[in-house]
């Protein structure tokens, strides 16, 4: 790969996760056609993956099979060619198939892998156990869709080097250290630094952070090589006070910061080949 492209910054936008509700933020997609929407912005603004949650019909957090495939469908529809990447936690309490479904039928190019269990937010457990994750890689592997290994601390690291030595999860590994959740680790710059040091050489990573660490995080991830994910799933303010009134505009807030350490943006074709999408096995 040339260096010019290897260096440029993938913006990946999560722009409706499992937990802000029109009464947090009006802005807030959530059904499939406003989400499918959002997207087609994004990608329009610079995002070169997205991630993507379902919610049911009432807007809560939810692994409903029709509207992952609806947004899936409505965004494929369009002429955008950005990645695609679903999740397979969708919140708290789904059962393994209802995770393994949606990227099982729609083959998305990558979907989250949550490497371990943790307290998530004080109040309920994101359970992810050992054997869930030995069959959920093996699954990926099997569909050909690669996993983003989400990391909330840094014994999922670990765990990541555990399944790549046993075979579950194939180098070269793509990270999304995801800082700032209450009950994991904290959205410090040198908390990024440390677990970045852990990951393989040969690993491509992202990041974000949730509340006051989010701006601290691009700007460390700008300088580290790093990629970025924004979005309201993880932040609905774009800064103090104020309420981003679209995804789109995260999306410009990194342009900006990576403009100034002269880092260009990757389109969706550089960053498959940034994640090795063409070659994964
Ligand atoms: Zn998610």
């Amino acid at each position: 790969m040339k260096n010019n492209v290897k260096n440029k910054l993938i913006i990946t936008v999560a722009t409706t996760g499992a937990w802000p509700t029109k009464n947090e933020t009006p802005y807030v997609p959530l059904q499939p056609k406003e989400i499918a929407e959002e997207i087609y912005a994004c990608w329009k603004a610079g995002a070169a993956m997205a991630h993507i949650h379902a919610r049911d019909d009432d807007d809560k957090a939810s692994m409903n099979f029709e509207n992952f495939q609806e947004t899936v469908e409505r965004v494929r529809a369009t002429d955008s060619d950005i990645i695609l990447n679903l999740t397979t936690s969708g919140g708290i309490g789904f059962n393994d198939e209802e995770r393994m479904k949606p990227f099982s039928e729609l083959l998305p190019e990558m979907a989250s892998y949550d490497c371990g269990t943790m307290n998530w937010a004080h109040s309920t457990i994101f359970e992810n156990r050992p054997e869930f994750l030995e069959k959920l890689g093996l699954k990926m592997q099997e569909v050909n869709v690669k996993p983003e290994i989400e990391v909330f601390d840094a014994g999922m690291v670990y765990n990541a080097l555990y399944y790549l030595k046993k075979g579950v999860l194939k180098a070269p590994l793509h990270f999304q250290f995801c800082l700032g959740v209450p009950g994991g680790t904290a959205a410090t710059v040198e908390n990024l630094i440390h677990l970045k040091s852990l990951i393989p050489e040969n690993s491509t990573w992202s990041t974000f952070g949730v509340g006051k660490g989010a701006v601290p995080i691009m700007l460390a991830a700008v300088a580290l090589g790093g990629h970025i994910r924004v979005g309201m799933e993880d932040n609905i303010y774009l800064r103090k006070g104020v309420l981003a009134k679209s995804n789109v505009e995260f999306i410009e807030q990194v342009k900006k910061i990576a403009f100034e350490a002269s880092r260009e943006i990757a389109t969706p074709t550089e960053a498959r080949e940034i994640f090795n999408l063409e070659n994964k096995v």
